[in-house]
């Protein structure tokens, strides 16, 4: 009996000393309890075996948009845009981390220090100190892959939608307004749920091709949305925009109250006093169905200039 007990105390003792010792192996094996997200091999690769993604190929490397980087592995917050610069190194670089969420390690050959995420110990790069890029003098080289980001909730800004052909068109106007914050492309006024471009080529989802426009009123206002909407199309036309023949492509606002309604009536009844004839319809804005990612910001992506819409003074 004694026996048996002196037995299972040294077997204890012996599975205690090993996992104390694996547990000094690695950082990341302190964290295995954890619940992590599933990784690609890819992901793996970076974020456990300390892998580097190849330079200038990283998702985050040119991002510039408003947000927090989180760690791809545990969900932690770890960086802010607003500490994102431009090093050229090829990976995105930060010259500060959110308080506390990232931990230094030099690395075995003494040469460099590694950053790991402090929760659940994920590879993020390596820190380099006393380069002069920015007043910090830190530069956190961090790997896309290591990242998952989260646009930042934006505050006191309204939206406005407006359909005037091609959205391309309409969208490369109003993204470059001032006071405007984001603008995305999509689909609105129809009867079908999540249509597709192709469908909505169709002609017969009732859906128009239609802008969505978040803009900061403490910067400009709904009267000058419409006033750009009017400037940059020919709200004349009836039966679609410049050569985009089709229902899609007429001209609508979609207001969101009724304070946007009666602008847009306003300035409805300034082009009527004018002379012209407004084949542009009012309805009340409906659910914004997002257009597929290769139509967003698409003269911007393409680096060129709409073919139907342009801008003219009117107001
Ligand atoms: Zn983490």
């Amino acid at each position: 009996m004694r026996r048996t007990y002196l037995v299972c105390m040294l077997a204890a003792m012996f599975f205690t000393m090993c996992a104390q010792e694996s547990q000094k192996k690695t950082t990341i094996n302190n964290f295995k309890n954890m619940e992590f997200n599933k990784l690609t091999p890819e992901e793996e690769k970076i974020i456990v075996h300390k892998g580097t993604e190849r330079p200038y190929t990283g998702e985050y490397l040119n991002h510039k948009t408003e947000g927090v980087y989180l760690c791809k592995r545990c969900d932690a917050e770890l960086y802010r845009s607003t500490d994102k610069f431009d090093s050229h190194c090829g990976w995105p670089s930060f010259d500060d981390e959110i308080a506390g969420a990232v931990k230094r390690v030099p690395d075995a050959d003494g040469r460099r220090t590694e950053i790991i995420c402090n929760n659940c110990g994920a590879h993020l790069g390596h820190v380099f100190l006393g380069e002069g890029f920015t007043d910090k003098q830190t530069r956190h080289c961090v790997n896309s892959i290591s990242l998952r980001f989260i646009p930042a909730k934006l505050e006191g800004v309204s939206t406005a939608y407006f359909a005037s052909g091609c959205f391309w068109g309409t969208e490369y106007f109003f993204m470059k307004a001032p006071g405007v914050k984001k603008t995305s492309v999509g689909f609105m006024g129809g009867h079908v749920e999540n249509p597709t471009y192709e469908e909505v080529c169709q002609k017969n989802t009732g859906h128009l091709e239609t802008t969505e426009v978040i803009f900061d009123p403490a910067v400009t206002s709904y009267e000058e949305m419409v006033k750009l909407f009017f400037e940059t199309h020919d709200f004349t036309q009836t039966d679609g925009q410049g050569p985009d023949i089709g229902p899609q492509y007429r001209s609508c606002i979609f207001y969101a109250d009724e304070s946007q309604k009666s602008v847009a009536e306003k300035y409805i009844h300034i082009l009527h006093e004018k002379g012209y004839r407004v084949a542009t319809m009012l309805k009340p804005a409906a659910t914004f169905w997002k257009a597929e990612d290769y139509h967003q910001q698409y003269y911007a992506y393409k680096g060129s200039t709409p073919y139907c819409h342009k801008y003219t003074k009117i107001f």
